[in-house]
């Protein structure tokens, strides 16, 4: 279990200990991890929370280090930054969003990782600005509090729509 610079938890970190170990102990092991650590513990049991649900789904991709554990880390560190002294009101539970997360990436992937043309990546974002659903707590990475997805990330793919058919 490592943490780095910016204080998460590495998910690579928690795959090794699933693949290691089984889904309880490696539970106790994260919780003895954050036992003094409870700056931590949301993001952390977020991180925990969708490594298990994408260890258990997507075990073959994780082991060859595919383009879906790329995303995957990069959302996960996305969504960490943001609740680095964040309050987490009106954002979906950590369960949910590790469920959506599970779900949009599987969706992506069977899209063939196809994106938006770049005006309308912009154009998605300019909505996503003025709604009055994007969560404060995270300037710059136009979270929504609807889905808790981040918005720059996620408006990017074609297969990913707005959760409330604004775009
Ligand atoms: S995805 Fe939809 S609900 Fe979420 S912030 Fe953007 S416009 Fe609002």
């Amino acid at each position: 279990m490592s943490i780095d610079d910016r204080h998460f938890i590495d998910p690579s970190s928690v795959y090794s200990l699933l693949m290691n170990t089984d889904e309880e102990s490696a539970a106790r092991h994260v919780q003895a991890f954050l036992r003094n650590k409870p700056h931590l513990m949301g993001q952390a049991q977020f991180t925990f929370d969708v490594c298990v649900a994408v260890y258990k789904n997507h075990r073959d991709d994780i082991r060859l280090g595919t383009p879906f554990l790329k995303l995957f880390n990069q959302y996960a560190k996305l969504v960490q930054d943001s609740y680095q002294g964040k309050k987490t009101f009106d954002l979906p539970s950590a369960k949910e969003q590790a469920q959506g997360l599970l779900s949009s990436t599987t969706k992506i992937i069977k899209s063939g990782w196809k994106k938006v043309p770049p005006d309308e990546y912009q154009e998605r974002l300019g909505i996503c600005k003025k709604c009055e659903f994007l969560w404060p707590g995270a300037e710059g990475m136009l979270r929504c509090g609807k889905c808790g997805c981040m918005m720059k990330l996620k408006a990017k793919y074609a297969a990913m729509h707005c959760p409330i058919d604004r775009w």
